[in-house]
């Protein structure tokens, strides 16, 4: 059985922990591998190097740096539908799909090799006489990364890149349940010249994040996942004085005005709720429809029915399985608590399989109406192919239930008219808005924005932000005498 490595001070190893979990293809319950979960000693070695690391790396000057990531780039295109393929078998998603996930990453490692415009500082002569003052970004030294199982190859590739770039080292602790895409990641890393110690990879589960965010040598954590583990980890990082932001769990609404195209709809709304099987944190939940708009749930409903899951290479699969029997079990408790709750189940994914593939872990697409807020399904976060339809009469009235949501994530609006569009945009209290585009993720020059308690932190991820979040400004005020004529010790705080 094929032991997946750590990557410590420059070498893959296998770890000798004795405590291994196996990496699944969900589509028929194969072992693929088995993941190690590090030794303290283990963790404790990748701390060290990368503190170590730090001290020389971050001497590299920044086009040297930038430049490595410019070969990167290249390597993971060269190398995508590979990736692709990794992404299929540890997460059962469909090719056109997995594809979506490494090209996402790779545009952020891009906008890595704009590091040197982005890590620009400011300047000013002039501030008082003769004195000037400007500003570096500087990196922060050791930071790490948490991410989840749902884009092995996007996710990592939102971090490392961004906090490497800058003069950072970094420990990346994937998520247990994929970890073959982000060592495959992190090979081509090395390929591209990454300097050893520079990327640590390290495997496991609570006890090895624990001593990422307990090691004071760690000062910025950046975290992707569910909303308790985020809290936790936003707590105790940031109890033990260190950086930590956290992109957490999401529900996340589609409003439907009457005014919107029919046709745009059905077929934006089928494919951002259930493709990827629900396994997206922007994937939409909940359809909220507007007054007449309502009477398009059977189109919806007929859209659902044409959607068939399946798997990888099956190019007529639409999406692929959940990725474990638990995510599976957990989804199929939230279906029937919404049909014991009073919601009308129109399609119901509970017992859906597919053929030759029957232990996989299936759920069909699921369609609810009458959805209350107070149902679980509503409520919880089912990261599932289920969607929830609720009617409003006002274009008001569904700011005001997305608004009294705590989650604030994504959200989109389908109309035709500017007035509701601008309306909408201004009042709602969601970080990321799409205007006729189900899933608005924002390509890497802006920054991942969700709000409220789908964020712990305040610099998000990738962009502008990222870059903030990876570096601390060292602000330099500068006088240089032109004679040696003292005129007096200056007892104010004042310039002159
Ligand atoms: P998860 O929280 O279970 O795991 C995420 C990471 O945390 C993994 O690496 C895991 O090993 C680690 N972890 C798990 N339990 C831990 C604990 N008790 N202490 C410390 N670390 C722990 O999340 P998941 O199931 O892998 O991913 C799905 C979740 O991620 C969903 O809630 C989804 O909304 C969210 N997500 C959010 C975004 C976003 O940008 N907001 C993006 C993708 C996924």
């Amino acid at each position: 059985m094929h032991q997946v490595p750590l990557f410590i001070n420059g070498e893959f190893t296998q770890s000798s922990s004795s405590q291994l979990i196996d990496v699944i293809n969900p589509a028929n319950q194969e072992v693929l591998a088995q993941v190690p979960c590090a030794t303290d000693a283990e963790m404790d070695a990748a701390i060290a190097s990368a503190k170590e690391t730090f001290k020389t790396w971050k001497e590299v000057p920044i086009s040297e740096r930038a430049r490595i990531m410019m070969k990167y780039a290249a390597l993971l295109k060269e190398n995508h539908d590979e990736l692709a393929t990794i992404i299929c078998h540890e997460l059962g998603k469909t090719f056109e799909d997995a594809k979506g996930d490494v090209w996402r990453g790779i545009e952020v490692v891009e906008q890595a090799a704009n590091a040197p415009s982005l890590m620009m500082g400011e300047t000013m002569e002039n501030v008082a006489r003769k004195i000037d003052t400007y500003s570096y970004m500087q990196p922060l030294g050791v930071c790490a990364g948490i991410t989840p199982f749902n884009f092995p190859a996007m996710i990592p590739l939102w971090m490392f890149p961004l906090a490497i770039v800058c003069g950072n080292t970094f420990i990346l602790k994937p998520s247990e349940q994929d970890p073959l895409t982000p060592m495959r990641l992190a090979e081509l890393f090395v390929e591209a010249g990454a300097p050893k110690g520079v990327l640590q990879v390290v495997h496991g589960t609570k006890p090895q994040v624990d001593r990422l965010l307990e090691d004071p040598a760690v000062r910025a954590i950046s975290f992707v996942g569910s909303c308790g583990v985020g809290e936790y980890i936003y707590s105790k990082g940031t109890a033990n004085l260190k950086r930590v932001q956290a992109c957490v769990g999401a529900k996340n609404h589609m409003v439907i005005m009457p005014d919107a195209s029919k046709s745009h709809v059905v077929n934006n709304l089928v494919g951002a709720s259930v493709g990827a099987a629900g396994q997206r944190c922007m994937g939409i939940s909940v359809a909220v429809f507007v007054g007449q708009a309502k009477d398009w749930v059977d189109e919806i409903k007929a859209g659902f029915e044409n959607v068939r899951p399946g798997v990888w290479d099956d190019a007529n699969a639409a999406y692929g399985p959940q990725t474990s029997k638990a995510a599976k079990d957990r989804i199929l408790s939230l279906i029937a608590s919404g049909k014991e709750q009073g919601a009308t189940c129109l399609i119901d994914g509970s017992d859906f399989t597919v053929e030759g593939y029957e232990q996989g872990n299936w759920v069909g697409p699921t369609l609810f109406t009458d959805v209350t807020t107070e149902m679980d399904l509503y409520k919880e976060e089912i990261f599932g192919p289920v969607l929830a339809c609720m009617f409003v009469d006002t274009l008001e009235e569904a700011i005001e239930l997305i608004n009294n949501s705590p989650y604030g994530n994504g959200t989109s609006l389908f109309t035709s008219s500017g007035a509701a569009a601008r309306k909408f945009q201004h009042e709602i209290e969601v970080g990321q808005v799409g205007i006729n585009v189900p899933i608005p993720v924002p390509l890497p020059f802006f920054s991942f924005t969700g709000w409220k308690g789908s964020f712990y932190g305040d610099q998000h991820t990738y962009g502008k932000q990222g870059i903030r979040f990876y570096t601390e400004t060292k602000t330099i005020t500068s006088r240089w005498f032109e004679d040696d004529i003292a005129s007096g010790p200056n007892m104010s705080i004042n310039l002159k």
